[in-house]
């Protein structure tokens, strides 16, 4: 049994938009999938499927081996959604909030409180139990959106873009606890615009682009994909030609910025051992691109060349 199943899943929205053009998916029970793709790919459609708030045009999907056409409650009870947008009652108080989302699960009152507790405690969230949502940070709000969605304990828990906004620290504090929960069993999707995130927390990625998976793979041998990356450096004098350095390829951005091409695994130690030979001095680093992007654009470019035919 998968912990999600989706087989040539469509969708055509009432304006005639194809969102979704037959998808399969598999997940695994335990895996740490990250659902990638372009903003308008057709993500958000495919969870909104999944947790019934989107009716699918066609094809079929099973949670835990519970088809949503036939077995609608069960599927959803082995789901926990945290949704992109912030959809939390503001005006109400935080521990209420999971506490009223555990009732719409039918736990009693006793095991809601006590689970409450153990979700709020674990997002550090229990000292403001007694605020209203409305008083929390924003990453707080993204954090009680989590508590919420586990308060039921469900076997598949789905985050769409879980971290968009949030500062870097509380990113990594929320990494690691879906790192915990993952590794106590619970099987994890995520959607996000960060590789990094991506990279970081998931072991299997599939990649959807313009309504069809493009990509379901080890995340290790989709990363292989990304065989050269451009950086940029500051240069602490300006240049009037761009060096020729051994195994890189270079351009001028202007006099005060280089353009360095490096293949993957390429040693940045040897870049910096030529450039000091030729005293440049560099003074600051970054990526060119996005390497998130740059990936998208590899996987579109190698389905175009193997002649994936658009209908
Ligand atoms: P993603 O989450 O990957 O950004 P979406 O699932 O939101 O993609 O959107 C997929 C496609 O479906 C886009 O072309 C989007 O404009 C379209 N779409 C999404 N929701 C609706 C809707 N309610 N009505 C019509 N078209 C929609």
């Amino acid at each position: 049994m998968k912990a999600l199943s989706i087989n040539a899943l469509t969708k055509t929205y009432a304006n005639g938009n194809r969102a979704l053009k037959g998808i399969d998916l598999a997940v695994d029970v335990g895996d740490f999938c990250a659902l990638l793709g372009p903003n308008g790919a057709g993500k958000t459609t495919a969870i909104g499927i999944i947790t019934s708030l989107v009716n699918k045009s066609g094809g079929s999907v099973e949670i835990f081996g519970h088809d949503i056409d036939t077995e609608l409650e069960a599927a959803k009870a082995c789901i926990g959604l945290v949704p992109q947008e912030i959809n939390l009652n503001l005006w109400e108080k935080v521990g209420n909030i999971v506490e009223t989302q555990a009732g719409f699960y039918g736990l009693n009152r006793r095991l809601a409180r006590s689970r409450s507790e153990k979700y709020l405690r674990a997002l550090r969230l229990w000292d403001r139990r007694n605020d209203n949502a409305r008083s929390l940070s924003g990453g707080m709000k993204r954090r009680l959106m989590i508590a919420r969605a586990l308060v039921h304990e469900p076997r598949l828990l789905i985050l769409d873009e879980p971290t968009a906004g949030v500062d870097i620290e509380i990113r990594r504090s929320m990494w690691e606890f879906l790192r915990e929960i993952n590794a106590a069993g619970t099987t994890i999707i995520l959607t996000t615009h960060y590789l990094e995130e991506a990279e970081s927390l998931c072991r299997h990625v599939a990649i959807i682009d313009e309504g069809r998976i493009i990509e379901d793979a080890p995340m290790s041998a989709v990363l292989r994909k990304l065989q050269r990356e451009v950086f940029v450096l500051t240069l602490a004098r300006p240049l009037s030609e761009p060096p020729g350095l051994d195994g890189f390829d270079t351009s001028l951005r202007n006099a005060e910025e280089l353009e360095v091409g490096i293949e993957r695994d390429h040693d940045l130690n040897e870049l910096f051992a030529q450039l000091n030979a030729r005293g440049i001095g560099v003074i600051s680093l970054r990526n060119k691109s996005n390497r998130l992007e740059e990936l998208f654009m590899r996987l579109v470019e190698n389905k175009q060349g193997n002649g994936v035919a658009e209908t």
